[in-house]
Formats: C-alpha cells, structure tokens, sequence
C-alpha cells in the first residue's frame, strides 16, 4: 500500500521532524512562560459538562498540529505550580534539569521491563538506584531498587517483601487465612491502608501506633502492639517507619523500631518483620549527611545548623532499614512517575520473583537485567531513571544542599513568627521539615496554653470543638480575603497525625517545597494573619 495518504501519514507521524517538533515545543514553552502572568490557579475553567459526553475523534488525518490543538486546552488550563505562592501540599515544581531528563526518555521511548527492550536505560536505571541507595542506606555492599508508579506502588513492595518472609509462598499459595499484621504510626501515609487492603492482608490487620508530640511512632506502644500480636500467635509482615509525614514531617526512629522488631521477634521465635522505610517526603534530609557543621564550607545561617544536625542523626538511621521508599517526584523536583522502592540487600528481592521455587537465587544473573522478573509492573517506564540522574548531577550536591536548607528555613522562620504570636500556636515544633502545622485562634486566646491544656487532658469536649471550629473558621476567612497576588496558598489538615487523648487535631498547613518561595511570602503570610 503506497498511497499519497500513507505515505503522508509515515512523513507526518513516524519520520523525524525537528523542525515541526521544535516549533509546537516553543509554542508550549511559550504558553508556559505566559502563565508566569496568571495567578496560581487554573487559567480556564474546566468543562466537565461535556467531557464524556462529546468526545470528539478526528475522521481525516491531520498533522502534528492537530495533535497539539487536540490537547493545547487541557495543557493551557493545566497550573505548573511554579507559583511562589503555593504552599498548600507536598508538590513542587519540576526542575529544569527533570526536564531535560524527561524529554530525552520521551525521544527513545524505553521500556524498563527488560534489558532487551531499554539496552542502556536499563544501565541508568542500576545507576539511578545505586546512586539513592548509596546517599540512603549510605554506601552500603549490595543495595538494589527499581522505579515504580509511585510511593503507593513502593510502599506495596515493601510489604510484600515482609509477608514474604513471614509466609513463604505466599505469592503462590495466597494467604490461606494466616493471620498476618503490619504496623504502621497513626501519622502515616493512607497509602499504607491501600497497600494492605490490595495486598489481601486487609486494612483491618493494619495496625497503626499512636506518635509522640513529634509525630514519630511511640516506641513503648511499638512494644506493647508486637507482644500483644504475637502472643495471640499472629505473624507480623513488617513494621512501616515513616521518613517524613506528609502534613508535618514526622520521623519515626528507624534504629530503635529495627532493634525493637528484632528482640520482639527473637522473643517469640519468629522471623523478624521486614523494616521498611517510607520516605517519599523525608529522603531529602540525606543529602545532610556528610554536610561538616563545623567548617560550615555553605555559610549556612547559625540558626540553621542545629536543624541540619537533626538531620544528620534522623538520617543515620536509615542505615538499618531493610527497605525504603522515596518520592523524587516529591522534594526531588521531578516529573511523575519518580518513585524507587531501594532494598539493603539485593537478595531481598528473590522474595518477589515470580518462580521462587525454581530459580531463588535469580538475582545473582538475570535480575540485574531483567527487572520483570520481580517487578509488579511489566511494562515499566524510564522516566524515574532518566529525570533522577539528570537531577542529581544537574544541580549536583551541594546544589541539593542549598535548595533542601532554603526550603528547612522558610518552615522555621514561618514557625518561629507564628510561635511569638500568643494566639497561634505550631503544632509540629519539634519537627526539622519543611512543613508547619498551626492553630490560628482568635486575637485574644493564648493557643499555647490553650494547646497545653489539650495535652495535658484538661480541655473538655465543648471546649474542644469550639477552639478547633474557632480554627476552621478563621482559615475560612483567610482564604476568602487573600489577595491571590500577594498571599500564599495554605491548605487545612483536619488531623495532623499525633492524637492526643484520643482527639484528631486539625490545622492550618504550609509546605515550602517551591525552592522560588522566599521570607517576604513568609512574611507576609505572617501579616494577613495578624489582619483577621
Ligand atoms: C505522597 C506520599 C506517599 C504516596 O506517594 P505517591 O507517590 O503519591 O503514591 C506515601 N507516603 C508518604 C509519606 C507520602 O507523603
């Protein structure tokens, strides 16, 4: 068949065409530039009303203009978040060296499932996870990892390494009504619920422990929660340590959860639950870890330093983990998908091989090669790969250092100025992230010892409900009389994670992770506060 119409549509879509490329891209680049103009929201309504109802598809072929007036709308109506003014969740803007890394994955198309079908991409993908593994569990012999969906999708594999371990065969025989635990800390991620319901495990058999003021998983109720499954002869898969929570950056101790497990399991002759790490917001505090506090070689604000300490300890003791979780399309400022799932020990893997039985050592060989062979995924994209090694040596570590502190102090600043106003009150002080969680009550109320009352148990039901509608509504009001030009995006959490007697905390919510976000937003989130 070579009709002028095919011949067309081979020229048209499956030939090179810098120059038609070039040009659409520009004119993207273009709009995106534009959007600089806009506030940080949609630039044009959405239309819904129509969307499954009139879909329309095109009868002749087109050309690749077609192709970018089928989607120019969408993309135009699309916010980049690349607004300083965003503060409302764990998103940031891509980078431009994420770019770089997303387009040349885009131009070659490879597919990670195996090595015949990506050759070197395969390789960046072993350079990629040794790379995080190596800044993570810090140089440690035989790390392995590979790019999934998402932290969900990371998360799931850490759980299904653990079940594993404790139920050999499991990825054959099904569960068979064992009877299997996960542990969790009430600040966790609710991707950890997903993970055990689609796992078969049941979101029942999750068991989430109570945090500390600082949001990290009571230890002594760790303890208490393994004697207790144990002694009623149920088998726990693993134990979730949180790197970060999303709303207050909550660290769990990593160490003390691995000792802990590990005397527990001993105890009850049981094989010890697989200590995995979710650290899809968290993972960024690694790249303290051999900042010299005392040369100071960044000229870090003094202030500063005893924060950049924290972490430095904090990120010590990933080193005991058996497995972690990590969201370069998080802090990393990446494009999505950018998500590894990191093990310690590459022999870790074999629990997720798909022939167990016939080959448990394949990943001395094929493994290194063939990632489908343990992958959830099949087909598996490279963009994690490509936007994560353009990233790191892009901006190169020092680079991350700047970016990772300016952001840890713009949350302390925000914290610090909200804590010398007597009615508001931080509510993840304790906390190295970059995000700040607040009470705002009326001028008037002292929330420090309005909140003190709370943790010490003397605050009754009425009152309790009065002071946290006290902080929704003044949240209201603040969002309804911001000027979008000047005052930042918040968000409001209606619990933060920590419990105290029982009780879900709402709060009001900043996350700094936009490296553009700088004092004078601070600030004057500070002063359209003080004007409630
Ligand atoms: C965002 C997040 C997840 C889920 O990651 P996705 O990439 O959105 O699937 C898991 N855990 C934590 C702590 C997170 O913040």
């Amino acid at each position: 068949m070579d009709t002028p119409q095919y011949r067309h549509l081979i020229e048209t879509f499956f030939t090179s065409q810098p120059e038609a490329i070039t040009q659409i891209f520009q004119e993207l680049l273009s709009a995106l530039e534009a959007e600089g103009q806009h506030l940080p929201s949609s630039p044009m309504s959405q239309n819904y009303e129509t969307a499954s109802v009139n879909p329309e598809i095109h009868v002749l072929p087109g050309n690749l203009k077609d192709a970018r007036d089928a989607i120019f709308p969408y993309f135009w109506g699309t916010d980049s978040w690349s607004s300083p003014l965003h503060l409302e969740n764990v998103k940031g803007p891509a980078s431009n060296a994420s770019l770089i890394g997303a387009l040349a994955c885009l131009l070659k198309n490879p597919n990670l499932c195996t090595d015949t079908y990506s050759q070197r991409s395969n390789e960046l993908e072993v350079k990629a996870v040794t790379a995080l593994a190596n800044l993570l569990f810090y140089h440690t012999d035989d790390p392995w990892g590979v790019f999934t969906m998402g932290g969900t999708i990371s998360n799931l594999y850490g759980a299904k390494i653990g079940i594993e371990k404790v139920l050999p065969g499991a990825m054959h025989h099904g569960l068979q009504g064992a009877k299997i635990a996960g542990i969790v800390s009430e600040a966790s991620h609710y991707s950890n619920q997903s993970v055990a319901g689609w796992l078969g495990m049941g979101t029942a058999q999750l068991h989430s422990i109570p945090t500390d003021a600082s949001l990290a998983m009571r230890l002594d109720l760790l303890e208490e929660k393994l004697e207790a499954l144990y002694t009623d002869g149920v088998k726990v898969a693993y134990v979730v340590a949180t790197f970060g929570t999303t709303d207050t950056f909550g660290v769990d101790d990593v160490a003390e959860i691995r000792r802990i497990t590990e005397t527990q399991a001993q105890k009850f002759g049981q094989p010890r639950p697989q200590v995995h790490v979710d650290g899809a917001v968290g993972w960024v505090l690694c790249f303290f870890s051999e900042y010299d506090l005392e040369k100071n070689p960044l000229d870090f604000p003094e202030t500063l330093l005893p924060i950049i300490a924290r972490a430095k300890t904090c990120a010590h003791g990933l080193r005991v983990a058996d497995s972690i979780t990590i969201d370069f399309h998080k802090m990393g400022w990446g494009h999505y998908p950018g998500s590894a799932f990191l093990v310690n020990q590459r022999s870790d893997l074999r629990y997720l091989s798909r022939s167990v039985e016939q080959m448990p050592y394949f990943s001395e060989a094929d493994g290194r090669r063939d990632p489908a062979l343990f992958t959830l995924e099949c087909s598996r994209p490279a963009l994690g790969p490509y936007t994560v090694m353009a990233s790191l040596n892009g901006i190169g570590l020092t680079g991350w250092q700047v970016l990772v502190a300016h952001a840890l102090e713009q949350a302390q600043r925000l914290k610090n100025k909200l804590s010398a106003l007597e009615y508001c009150h931080v509510l993840n002080q304790d906390t190295i992230g970059p995000s700040v969680a607040w009470w705002v009550l009326p001028k008037g109320r002292n929330a420090h010892e309005i909140f003190a009352k709370l943790e010490a148990g003397q605050l009754t039901d009425e009152e309790f409900v009065r002071y946290t509608a006290e902080v929704r509504r003044l949240y209201e009001k603040r969002d309804r009389t911001k000027d979008p030009r000047l005052d930042a995006r918040l968000s409001f959490t209606t619990s933060i994670g920590y419990c105290p007697s029982g009780r879900s905390l709402p709060a009001w919510k900043a996350v700094f992770f936009n490296p553009r976000t700088g004092p004078e937003i601070v600030d004057r989130v500070i002063a359209s506060i003080e004007e409630l």
